[in-house]
C-alpha cells in the first residue's frame, strides 16, 4: 500500500457537483485508486471557487486556460457573465490543497473547463462550447505549480 494522496475531481467520487447537478463515477479509477493504493483526495474547484450546483455551462473564452490564468482570458457562462474571478478562485484552492498535503498527483475529469487535462472547451459563440484539445484552468495551475494531472 503506497498511501499517497492523490487530489480528484470530486464528480468522479460520485459527488453530485457536476454543471448539471449530476456526477460521473468512475468505478475504473476507483479501481485504480484501490490497487496502487492511492489515498483520494476529493476536490471540485467550481465548487471550492463559490460557484452553485447547478449552474450554467461554462467555456473559456479566448485560447486557453494560460491565458485566464495570465489574466487576458476570461471564463464565461452560457448567459455571458464572467466566470472568471471563481474559476481562478477554485484553481488557487486546488494548488493550496495540493501544497499543503505533499499532493503531487491529481485525476481529474476530461472535458471540463477547470478539470479538463487533454481537451476543455471553449466558447464557440455566446451561448456554445466546443471541445478542443487544452487543459482546464485547475489543471493548468496544478501543472504549473508542479502537480501531474491526469486525464479520466
Ligand atoms: S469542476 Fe471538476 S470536479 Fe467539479 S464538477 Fe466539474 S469536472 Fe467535476
Amino acid at each position: 500500500m503506497s498511501g499517497e494522496r492523490v487530489l480528484v475531481s470530486a464528480c468522479l467520487l460520485g459527488k453530485r457537483c457536476r454543471y448539471d447537478g449530476g456526477e460521473c463515477r468512475s468505478s475504473e479509477l476507483e479501481r485504480r485508486l484501490a490497487e496502487e493504493g492511492l489515498v483520494p483526495q476529493p476536490f471540485c474547484p467550481e465548487e471550492e471557487g463559490g460557484l452553485a450546483t447547478p449552474r450554467p455551462p461554462a467555456w473559456i473564452e479566448g485560447k486557453d486556460a494560460a491565458g485566464v490564468l495570465s489574466g487576458r482570458g476570461r471564463v464565461v457562462d452560457e448567459k455571458g457573465r464572467d466566470l472568471s474571478a471563481a474559476f481562478l478562485a477554485g484553481a488557487r484552492s486546488a494548488v493550496e490543497r495540493c501544497a499543503e498535503g505533499d499532493i503531487r498527483r491529481a485525476f481529474l475529469k476530461e472535458g471540463s473547463p477547470s478539470c479538463g487535462v487533454a481537451w476543455t472547451h471553449v466558447a464557440a459563440s455566446s451561448s456554445e462550447g466546443k471541445k478542443v484539445a487544452g487543459m482546464g484552468v485547475t489543471a493548468a495551475a496544478l501543472e504549473e505549480a508542479g502537480v501531474r494531472c491526469f486525464g479520466v
